[in-house]
């Protein structure tokens, strides 16, 4: 088995407890690595060694050009590593090896593009309403980063936040989940090889209570930027608020699809599919609501259960499987308790409904991709993230009624609207409260273009340029250019 070890201040250290805990295979359930169990006292070394690099030292001094420079090699290191960290990936979550290896791949133009951007953050001279005195801006980094990630993605997930925040000279320490810290611990590989000075990137692992409440109402963090539940990130706010830090949170959803009469819907199936099925629906903006227009409904139904009938169980480490195992024992439990409370409720199971039954299954962690039907909009399945593959159906007739219906929900991460009216595509894009509209696709994401929630799905964006001001805080210079300084109180 691997022992893992802490990475604090570019160095392999063991936790301070002397204690680690066991990451298991959600395929085969046999446990395959060893996890370092931290508590406050690493917490206290790691923050310590990023305020450190924050204050003095190479990267306090660095210019943004080597910054981003560093970023770029970064890039290389996490491209050359793709197909590794893809199978620890792989191995840790049970997430297939067809979607890992390609999206840590993707992963590594946010060190370029935030690299590129290293060296293009800055102030501005100010139209200031007087003529003694001149008045600039400085955008300056916020200081050391606490970066919470989830089990889903956690490479992906831990590198939105590091590469910008590393771009506009803050320094990082990331607390992975306890479901799946070994990828983010080898991530640190990609910037010990890059070069990165000691203490500019830190990890560190185990329970929310020991190693995640200690970290993020550290009095040296600036600022916490979280990817997880509600309910955590509800927990993480709360604890941020007594130290006044800066706080993001990326949170979950319950994402409707809506599929008029006049869409493609063979295109329109594929992105339900996509949306709910792809990942097992253990995606933030699994699209796990659809609302289909009355005149379609019975067919489009029919069409997805024929495509979802054909799905393949198996080793997620085989390219040709094409629905892996849940992520971990707690998160299947939670899936199965879904399905059965709605099927209690009176939610007709159109398919699935149980833990997927094939011969490949290894220690059976699988659930049937599972359709509900005859959904009324009070029940738990319609309202709560379930974060797993089951998808809810509910119909509608006009348009008014489909945004009432995918709007009325406490979520607004992302919505998927499926028409050949352009004129309607982008009308529902206006109307829908959610932080992503797709029209005739789903679950594209980009370096390029924000991702948030509105309302319970968080606040803050991360991507794209606008990141940017969620790394920084301007300050105000002002400079007199009178000869001499009149005392005020001069009569
Ligand atoms: P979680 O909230 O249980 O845990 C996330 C992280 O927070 C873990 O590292 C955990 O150890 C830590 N944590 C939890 N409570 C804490 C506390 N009180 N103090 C400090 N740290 C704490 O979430 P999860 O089950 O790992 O992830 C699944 C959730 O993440 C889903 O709701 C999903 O929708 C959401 N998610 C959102 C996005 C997005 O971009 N909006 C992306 C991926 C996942």
């Amino acid at each position: 088995m691997k022992s893992y070890q802490l990475y604090i201040a570019g160095r392999w250290e063991d936790p301070a407890s002397g204690e680690w805990f066991e990451t298991s295979n959600p395929f085969d359930g046999k446990p395959w690595a060893r996890i370092p169990r931290c508590n406050a006292a690493d917490v206290e070394r790691a923050v310590a060694a990023a305020a450190a690099a924050f204050e003095d030292g190479a990267w306090a001094q660095s210019l943004p050009a080597a910054r981003g420079r560093l970023l770029m090699k970064a890039a290389d290191g996490l491209e050359a590593r793709a197909r590794d960290l893809g199978e620890l990936e792989t191995r840790d979550t049970g997430k297939r090896i067809a979607e890992t290896v390609p999206q840590i791949r993707y992963v590594a133009e946010w060190f370029r593009y935030y690299g590129g951007i290293a060296d293009k953050i800055e102030g501005r001279v100010t139209a200031i309403d007087r003529a003694d005195t001149l008045n600039y801006t400085l955008r300056e980094p916020l200081g050391v980063l606490a970066a919470v990630t989830p089990w889903n993605s956690p490479i992906m997930i831990a590198v939105w936040k590091i590469a910008p925040a590393l771009a506009a000279g803050n320094t990082v320490v990331v607390k992975p989940s306890e479901h799946a810290s070994a990828s983010t611990l080898a991530l640190m590989e990609v910037f010990d090889e890059a070069g990165f000075p000691p203490g500019v990137v830190n990890v560190v692992t185990g329970m929310p209570e020991e190693a995640g409440a200690p970290l993020v109402s550290h009095p040296q963090v600036a600022k916490v930027s979280f990817t997880g539940s509600d309910v955590g990130g509800g927990k993480i706010n709360r604890a941020a608020a007594d130290s006044f830090k800066h706080v993001t949170m990326e949170l979950g959803g319950k994402s409707p699809q809506i599929v008029f009469e006049d869409a493609d819907l063979d295109s329109a199936v594929n992105g339900v599919i996509s949306g709910i099925f792809q990942s097992n629906g253990q995606s933030c903006v699994a699209g796990s609501r659809l609302l289909l227009q009355s005149a379609i409904a019975e067919d489009f139904t029919a069409r997805l259960i024929e495509a979802v009938r054909g799905l393949r169980f198996g080793d997620p480490m085989d390219p040709q499987t094409q629905i892996g195992p849940i992520a971990n024992r707690m998160q299947f439990e939670k899936v199965l308790g879904f399905i059965e409370r709605a099927k209690a409720a009176g939610a007709r199971c159109l398919c699935g409904g149980s833990p997927g039954a094939a011969k490949d299954i290894g220690a059976g962690m699988f659930v049937e991709p599972t359709i509900f039907d005859a959904v009324s909009d009070d029940m738990e399945i319609w309202r709560d993230e379930v974060f797993g593959p089951v998808l809810a159906i509910t119909r509608f007739d006009s348009e008014e009624e489909a945004v009432r219906a995918a709007n009325d929900s406490p979520y607004g991460l992302a919505a998927g609207v499926w028409t050949t009216d352009i004129r309607r595509g982008h009308r529902m894009a206006k109307l829908l409260k959610s932080g992503t509209v797709y029209v005739n696709t789903y679950r594209h994401v980009s370096i390029a273009s924000p991702v948030g929630g509105y309302k319970k799905s968080g606040f803050g964006r991360e991507n794209g340029l606008e990141v940017m001001a969620a790394y920084t805080q301007t300050k105000s210079v002002w400079v007199g250019l009178d000869r001499i300084t009149a005392n005020p109180l001069t009569l």
